[in-house]
């Protein structure tokens, strides 16, 4: 059978009449290879944003099943314009919706998943010798609404279509060479890169790097696909998103700023199993995605959690949150709209020692005070007072001198996941296609918790922190810092090797004294908990998953820190077997 491709061109590639040719030229060219093609088509330029504006000067709060019908006007007018583009020139086209393909999403609008796509169409179309022309970012739910993917999501339908056809490529075609070390319209010097891997594409976009929607990765991991990100105005070599890396020896491969965060606090909420679960499950029946999540190891039966959310979304945050502030026993809910998160991320930084030591230093030295930090495996994420924000985002980019080319390793062919379409398909079937899927629970016994209490909230603490310790040769693996109530009220709290612990108090107990902190407290055997699959954050069920099995288990949680590809949690020593068992109960496992 001959070559299938999937090309994706985004708003600014199909912009006006020239625009949509020129994609109409490049479909043709592979098509005249011989090549089955399918194009996946966003919306005209900004008119999806023009629509989100008219919408609101109609309602300030227009229903979303509304938005949707609305939205996915603007994809429709591209698809059937670039039929007729490839009509022109002499080429068979045809334009199909979301729900003419047969794309089955759940009822959440305005941020849907897909559930399943049938592929009887676009092969008849194609068998016939047509161009297949969807429309991107629209499906329809079981009645028959029509539905969207949330911004951005032509990718996510280019992806999805690239697996279910088992396609032999997904272009994405868009305005930039491929993919940067970080936006290259926020920082000039950005290097793009020859290759980056699911894990750290899909974290990266996840925090905010808006090249790709970050649920096509997903897709993409799941089911093998090769992505090729590509400028759709310049013959240039763009970049592959596969499983495997760039280069194995770098730490940090690239940062990314989401600049729209804002952060909400419960003070003095009871320190008990169930507090954590409880409140984030009010927020998750919303559909709102939380990250940074922090809690502060509780003094005297009372704790704080802060956490972050998209500011878009913190009016109806603030709603879910203030309804159960009472019942939590919650003395106080704070927010900040102003705040803005600053990210690295790189596989490699497991391997490496010292990497949020050198990301918290030069934060420190340009003089910009990191209000919360959170870590996991594969990134480091602070949140700064927006304002300086870019200027962090610069530093640190600068820091691990992203602008620098890099060796890159030799390709590895990786074993093709989805490659047998047969395998695809059956795995299609059932669940949905979007359904979070667990690869494992893990249990780490072997660290300590060390936390430093009040420590004062300016510039340079943990940079100062953190050399210690690494001057002291101690492994630090989670930091978790939280958000201070009024000055000197934050708290710093990280995990080390248990056979490290007595070194480490002694550390912490200098740097608290030289620093003017708090008490220094420590739990000499923490146990660490980690969920990994894919699409962990953006299924917002899974740290509440977490948390309702081990409140279910009587297990109260220290610490937490979520990615895309894991969620973390750390209990008391003693609880990590039952919480090991509960979670795989809950997990399936
Ligand atoms: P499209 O309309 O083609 O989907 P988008 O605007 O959604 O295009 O995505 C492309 C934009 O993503 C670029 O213009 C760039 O400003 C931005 N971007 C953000 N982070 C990155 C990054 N790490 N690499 C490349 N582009 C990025
Ligand atoms: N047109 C939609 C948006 O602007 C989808 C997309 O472009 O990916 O968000
Ligand atoms: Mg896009």
């Amino acid at each position: 059978m001959s070559e299938l491709i999937v090309q994706k061109f985004g708003g600014t590639s199909v912009a006006d009449p020239q625009k949509i040719l020129a994609a109409a030229r490049k479909a043709i060219r592979a098509h005249q290879r011989g090549a089955r093609v399918v194009m996946v088509v966003s919306a005209m330029g900004k008119n999806t944003d023009m629509l989100v504006d008219l919408a609101s000067q109609v309602n300030e709060k227009p229903p979303a099943r509304e938005m949707d019908m609305l939205l996915s006007t603007g994809e429709q007018v591209s698809v059937a314009l670039m039929a007729m583009a490839i009509d022109s020139l002499g080429h068979k086209a045809v334009s199909l919706t979301g729900a003419q393909i047969g794309i089955r999403t759940d009822s959440t609008h305005t941020k849907a998943r897909i559930r399943s796509i049938s592929t009887e169409r676009m092969r008849r179309l194609l068998d016939e010798g047509n161009i297949v022309i969807a429309a991107g970012f629209q499906g329809i739910d079981e009645d028959f609404n029509i539905t969207t993917l949330g911004r951005g999501g032509s990718d996510t339908t280019a992806v999805a279509l690239a697996a279910v056809l088992g396609a032999d490529a997904c272009e994405i075609y868009t305005d930039v060479d491929g993919v940067y070390t970080t936006d290259p319209r926020l920082l000039p010097e950005a290097r793009r890169v020859e290759r980056i891997s699911y894990d750290e594409m899909l974290e990266l976009a996840s925090l905010g790097a808006g090249v790709m929607h970050n649920r096509s990765i997903e897709f993409a991991k799941k089911y093998g696909v090769t992505i090729h990100v590509r400028n759709s105005m310049a013959d240039t070599p763009g970049t592959l998103i596969v499983a495997q890396p760039e280069s194995r020896g770098q730490a940090v491969c690239g940062a990314a700023l989401t600049r729209n965060e804002a952060r909400v606090t419960l003070r003095g909420v009871r320190d008990e199993p169930g507090v954590s679960c409880t409140l984030f499950s009010s927020i998750a029946a919303r559909n709102i995605t939380v990250d940074m999540i922090v809690q502060d190891v509780g003094e005297s039966g009372r704790a704080d959690i802060s956490f972050t959310v998209p500011e878009a979304e913190l009016a109806d945050t603030l709603q879910a949150v203030e309804a159960i502030a009472e019942e939590l026993g919650a003395q106080a809910v704070e927010h900040d709209r102003n705040v803005a998160k600053v990210s690295v991320v790189g596989l490699g930084m497991a391997q490496q020692t010292g990497v949020a030591t050198r990301m918290f230093r030069r934060i420190a030295d340009a003089g910009v005070n990191i209000q919360m930090i959170t870590t996991s495996e594969i990134k480091i994420s602070v949140l700064v007072d927006r304002e300086f924000a870019q200027r962090a985002l610069r530093e640190v980019h600068q820091a691990f001198e992203l602008e620098k080319e890099v060796t890159v390793d030799a390709f590895e062919a990786s074993p093709q996941i989805g490659a047998d379409a047969a395998d695809v398909v059956e795995r299609l079937q059932g669940a949905g296609m979007e359904d979070l899927m667990i690869d494992e629970v893990r249990l780490d016994e072997t660290q300590a918790r060390v936390t430093i209490n009040q420590i004062p909230d300016t510039p340079g603490i943990a940079a100062q922190v953190f050399e210690m310790v690494a001057e002291a040769g101690i492994f630090v693996d989670m930091i978790v810092q939280s958000h201070a109530a009024h000055a000197d009220a934050a708290s710093l709290s990280f995990t080390i090797p248990r056979d490290s612990l007595q070194h480490g108090l002694q550390v912490a107990k200098s740097i608290a004294t030289t620093l003017n902190c708090g008490k220094v407290d420590s739990c000499p055997e923490v146990a660490k908990l980690s969920v990994s699959g894919v699409g962990m954050r953006s299924h917002t069920g899974v740290a509440i998953g977490m948390f309702r099995a081990l409140t279910e288990a009587n297990i109260n949680i220290a610490l937490v820190n979520t990615s895309e590809v894991r969620v973390n949690v750390v209990v008391d020593g003693k609880s990590g077997q039952a919480a090991k068992l509960a979670l795989e109960k809950a997990f399936g496992k």
